[in-house]
């Protein structure tokens, strides 16, 4: 059973019954979920969480559908790895890797749309559908391949062919269409309001979607025997993401699961191609003006995100940062966490380590702290960008001669 008492909306508190709403009618704010913690806190446990299952589920408690039987590849539950390595390069102290890119499709977006989908059946929608920069589609379209339902996913038709590729392959409708992903969201919202049998996961049931993503909060305070660190570093297309780790920190407080009420600083990586809200940040102003993206990072390409002004709330009010860094900075920050913790991020990862450098090097991100940083796709999704530049150190012909005229250890 789920401790869900409504919607409510963000700006002006209004409550709606917990149905497919996403947009309050009076004001036009977001609505999110509004639980009962009271109900929750005599409820949850930590002993209830670890006897759990071994994925996002554990804390169903804390989402906003019955964790009973829900729609479930096995999303989350992901290492969360010390990067000594990365760390020591950095001149940093305690560094953890949270590794996403270890989920069933690949991405952190396993989580909101196992939650999603949960709620659409629940609700009785016949169709899962989605506005996608390329990993929430390859997710909708796989967990709807697993309960049955129809999909129809939406993708700018320039995307990586390794993203285009893993998403058709379940054999759902897919619609490429020609134009950022700006324009497929547009889009999908207008497609929204005659479909009465679709669940458009990040329209229409956007707030439970969003909900999924406070997991990552979860977990990785249960990774850290039920503390927080000190510092997060988190990728920024709409800002759901980085609100939603914030918001899953306090929770764990609020329910009574944690000693101390948590200081966490929240800082958001944008690539320079895409960075509304690194801009926003950098100029202090809370009005995020929407951009044009051009970026290698095709996955936090939102040049308008629908949560950009709560994230840069979140990070100011933490004493966080933004940064955001270039196409040439995004590859060395994959080389760079693929060569010290051998873990090979997508290009939404290239642009978290490359922010962390950044961070790092600004004394923003300092030595004393315990730092995760979030990584949240995997790398054979986005080899595009990289073919050019990494590739084999030789080649040579089969012969020990020529091995041992090109290829030198340094006398190893
Ligand atoms: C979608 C996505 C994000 C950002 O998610 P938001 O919640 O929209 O900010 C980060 N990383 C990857 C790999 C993604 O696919
Ligand atoms: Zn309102």
């Amino acid at each position: 059973m789920a401790f869900v008492k409504g919607l409510i909306c963000k700006e002006c508190g209004r409550s709606y019954p917990a149905e497919a709403l996403s947009i309050c009618e009076f004001c036009f704010g977001p609505l999110e979920v509004d639980y009962d913690y009271d109900a929750i806190t005599s409820n949850i446990s930590i002993d209830s969480i670890t006897k759990g299952p071994n994925s996002i589920w554990r804390y169903k408690d804390l989402l906003p559908v019955s964790g009973d039987s829900p729609v479930d590849l096995g999303a989350g539950f992901t290492p969360l790895v010390k990067a000594d390595r990365l760390a020591a390069e950095l001149g940093l102290g305690e560094v953890w890797i949270k590794n996403d890119t270890l989920n069933p499709t690949g991405s952190f977006k396993d989580r909101v749309v196992s939650v999603a989908l949960t709620k659409a059946r629940e609700l009785g929608f016949k169709v899962a559908a989605c506005a996608s920069t390329g990993n929430l589609a390859h997710s909708v379209a796989a967990h709807a391949a697993k309960s049955g339902m129809d999909s129809c996913v939406f993708i700018p038709s320039d995307l990586e062919q390794a993203k285009v590729v893993t998403t058709a392959v379940y054999g759902g409708t897919l619609v490429a269409v020609k134009g950022n992903y700006d324009d497929v969201n547009r889009l999908c919202s207008e497609l929204t309001g005659d479909r009465p049998s679709w669940a458009f996961v990040n329209v229409n049931l956007r707030p439970y979607y969003a909900e999924g993503s406070k997991t990552l909060a979860f977990e990785v305070a249960e990774q850290l025997g039920w503390t927080t660190p000190d510092h997060v570093v988190v990728p920024i297309a709409s800002g759901s993401q980085l609100t939603k780790i914030h918001k899953g920190f306090e929770e764990l407080f609020k329910v009574g699961l944690l000693d101390e009420n948590p200081h966490v600083r929240v800082s958001g990586a944008q690539a320079k191609g895409c960075s509304p809200v690194a801009t926003a940040f950098a100029e202090n102003v809370d009005n995020v003006r929407p951009v044009k993206p051009s970026t290698i990072a095709k996955s936090l390409a939102i040049g308008n995100p629908a949560d950009g002004f709560y994230a840069l709330q979140v990070v100011r009010k933490t004493n966080g940062s933004i940064e955001s860094v270039t196409d040439e900075e995004i590859v060395q920050g994959i080389s760079l966490l693929a060569r010290t913790e051998g873990i090979f991020a997508e290009t939404a990862g290239g642009v978290t380590i490359a922010t962390l450098v950044k961070l790092a090097k600004q004394g923003v991100v300092r030595p004393d702290e315990k730092v995760v940083v979030y990584i949240t796709g995997n790398g054979l999704k986005t080899i595009d960008p990289l073919v050019s530049q990494i590739g084999p150190t030789v080649t040579i012909a089969p012969t020990i001669e020529d091995f041992e005229a090109s290829v030198d250890l340094g006398g190893l």
